[in-house]
């Protein structure tokens, strides 16, 4: 089956060139709207995401704020930090790099972040109007898989969409996302993870599949069905002596084969990634412009 390719890179280019308008008119108002990231720790895939969320606002002429701290920071400092950046008006967003080392509380950090400004969308506030169908933010990398579907007219409404995997930052809100009713949503959800039972009998129902397990080519092409749409959020580190690094990045779908049975397919990298970076620059915009009409 000759199948489409889902390219999160050029959808995402067109989310953020269409932030050039509302970058104007908050400009006008002598607002331009500030990113904070925190990061704790020396994880350097965290290092990795850090420097391209800065470099998006950058591009964007956004004003950015990197703060690295060192593991052994107490959870009472990093407290403080969220504190003082939820007073600063120069910040609109806020996010806070998981995982947090073991001797922080992730919960009480992200409970501290002021709604208003949790651009991540993991504060429980923002939780509760996602799953109520009034968000202020939805989180970046599930919201980034609705546009992408939106933008390549795949049809959500009425079709079977099994989520792989119910993690609080992918599964769990991508599954609310798609059972709202309206665009990109009207889905039939499954969330599938690793307590449940047969597995590929239920990924082979799927009309959309939805990988985020973090296990490299765990999804298998006999796990999908011939004409599904598949999206592949995964994104996992695996040896390769050959390249510079010494590793390279794969997703969580056995792209080679699965795509022979696929109507379309999202590669990773390429796909919901940069698309993560996109629906962050809109929330922070979006936190910015909520500033100025409370
Ligand atoms: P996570 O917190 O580790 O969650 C993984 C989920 O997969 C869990 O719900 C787990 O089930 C399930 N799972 C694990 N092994 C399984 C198995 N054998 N069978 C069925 N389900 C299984 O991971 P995450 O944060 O959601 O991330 C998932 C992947 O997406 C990772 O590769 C991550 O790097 C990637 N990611 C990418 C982006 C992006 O911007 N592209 C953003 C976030 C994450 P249990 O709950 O039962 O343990």
């Amino acid at each position: 089956m000759s199948h489409r390719l889902i390219n999160g890179r050029d959808v995402a280019a067109q989310v953020t060139e269409a932030l050039e308008d509302r970058l104007q008119a908050l400009r006008a108002q002598d607002t331009n709207p500030g990113l904070a990231v925190v990061v704790v720790g020396d994880d350097p895939a965290s290092h990795v995401y850090v420097r391209m969320k800065g470099k998006a606002c950058e591009r964007l002429g956004m004003l950015s704020r990197t703060h690295i701290l060192p593991s052994t920071t107490s959870e009472d400092d990093l407290l403080d930090l969220i504190d003082a950046l939820n007073a600063d008006g120069e910040i609109h967003g806020i996010l806070c790099q998981l995982p947090l080392p073991p001797h922080i509380n992730e919960r009480k950090v992200i409970e501290r972040i002021d709604p208003r400004k949790d651009v991540d969308a993991f504060h429980p506030y923002n939780v509760g109007r996602m799953l109520i169908g009034d968000p202020l933010f939805l989180p970046a990398t599930p919201a980034g898989v609705q546009r992408l579907l939106i933008s390549h007219d795949i049809e959500t409404r009425g079709k079977h969409v099994v989520v792989l995997g119910r993690s609080n930052i992918v599964g769990k809100p991508m599954a609310s996302i798609l059972m709202q009713k309206g665009e990109g949503g009207d889905a039939t959800v499954t969330v599938a993870h690793s307590r449940s039972t047969d597995l590929p009998g239920l990924c082979r129902q799927a009309d959309i599949l939805i990988a985020a397990v973090g296990i490299p080519f765990f999804v298998k092409a006999d796990m999908v069905k011939e004409g599904a749409v598949v999206i592949d959020v995964g994104t996992n580190r695996v040896d390769d002596p050959g390249s510079e690094k010494g590793y390279r990045l794969v997703g969580d779908v056995d792209f080679d084969n699965v795509k022979e049975k696929a109507a379309a397919i999202s590669p990773s990298p390429g796909g919901v990634g940069p698309m993560t970076i996109a629906m962050l620059m809109e929330n922070t915009v979006k936190a910015a412009e909520m500033t100025l009409r409370p």
